[in-house]
């Protein structure tokens, strides 16, 4: 596939490319503060969903194609360049008649081929970017079979945004970012620009700066942030949208880094190492909530909490399962012997 730059005049293609902008679109007044306020921090892409795809029904459904005057006005009052999410064909043909300047592709649009195929054979013959969102699922070949449609309607500025990936398990975050996949998905498609979206990733406004971070280290193209300028009292996403000033401030602290040829690759590589080193902790936790789980089992049927039949058992298997992983079997056994022993310590404490 033969992509082109996304460039849009006057926007500075050195990383990050910044798109800020609430989650919806409210009412006039809170798309023009907001608007305001993002341009007066330098941003040049503004975003805003009009059409909300809501998980259940009764909630805030956006405002629909009454908000693409806003938009326009925000256009002609900021100079920033506008955007919203499109999940029909009608949402197409009212987005490209209003002027908006780039699309996005929702996350619950891209699972649905059927929707996305609508969606590219309204743009066949427009010249817009599209940004397209992972699908909710952790899918890359769903993912990049939604870039392939689009381009398929002959479209060459395509994007696509990682907003991290539904999962049924307590976590951290709204959306883990299983960045391997977004890593995967450069290597297969180099020259597709990647926009990090901390904020659907997070959930909650804190994550944000050390996800952008993380996503600068990971060498993405650009992020899309969700700014609003009253973000508590916003009608949809108000646990994870930041102020236009908090965004200014993050966007000042990233390091950037630019670093060409063997630094490069090293800042890349270590931060690779952080990521694992937190999945490994996150899996470790998980395993010890279990033991707890276990203390309680054996203590409600009076059982004594070492079974050193089954530890025998665990160390051997694990080290034969490590030697198989080119894993030293010294390491695996001093591994899992620190591990047993909070496991015990765990079990025993468990209430
Ligand atoms: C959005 O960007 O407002 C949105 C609905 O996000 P996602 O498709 O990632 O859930
Ligand atoms: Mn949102």
């Amino acid at each position: 596939m033969d992509f082109e730059p996304l460039v849009l005049p006057g926007v500075d293609p050195a990383r990050p490319i910044v798109i800020a902008g609430p989650c919806s679109a409210e009412t006039e007044d809170q798309v023009l503060d907001s608007a305001r306020g993002v341009a007066r921090n330098g941003i040049k892409l503004f975003r805003s969903g009009i059409w909300k795809p809501r998980t259940k029904p009764g909630g805030f459904e956006g405002v629909g194609a009454a908000g693409l005057a806003w938009l326009k006005r925000v256009k002609r009052e900021t100079g920033m360049y506008v955007a919203v999410e499109v999940a029909t064909k009608d949402h197409v043909f009212e987005a490209l008649k209003a002027g908006i300047d780039f699309l996005w592709v929702g996350a619950r649009t891209t699972v649905n081929p059927f929707a996305v195929q609508e969606i590219a054979d309204a743009l066949r013959g427009a010249d817009v970017p599209v940004l397209i969102k992972n699908p909710v699922n952790p899918d890359l070949e769903l993912w990049i079979g939604a870039i392939e449609r689009i381009y398929g309607a002959g479209l060459r500025r395509i994007g696509v945004i990682h907003r991290g990936f539904s999962s049924y398990e307590k976590k951290t975050y709204r959306n883990p970012p299983m960045w391997h996949l977004p890593i995967e998905l450069r290597r297969r498609l180099p020259d597709v620009p990647i926009f990090c979206d901390p904020s659907h990733i997070a959930g909650k406004r804190d994550f944000i700066l050390k996800l952008c971070q993380q996503a600068m280290d990971l060498k993405f193209d650009g992020l899309i942030i969700e700014t609003h300028c009253q973000p508590e009292k916003a009608w949809s996403d108000a646990a994870q949208q930041i102020t236009p000033e908090a965004l200014g401030g993050i966007l000042q602290s990233l390091v950037i880094r630019n670093a060409d040829g063997l630094s490069e690759d090293l800042s890349e590589l270590r931060c690779r190492i952080d990521l694992i080193d937190e999945a490994l902790l996150e899996l470790l936790a998980k395993r010890m909530n279990i033991s707890g789980e276990i203390g309680r089992y054996k203590r409600s049927r009076n059982m004594p909490v070492l079974q050193s039949s089954r530890y025998s058992e665990i160390i051997e298997r694990r080290a034969a399962l490590g030697k198989s992983m080119n894993l030293d079997g010294d390491f695996v056994r001093s591994i899992l012997e620190e591990i047993h022993e909070e496991s015990i310590r765990v079990q025993m404490d468990s209430e």
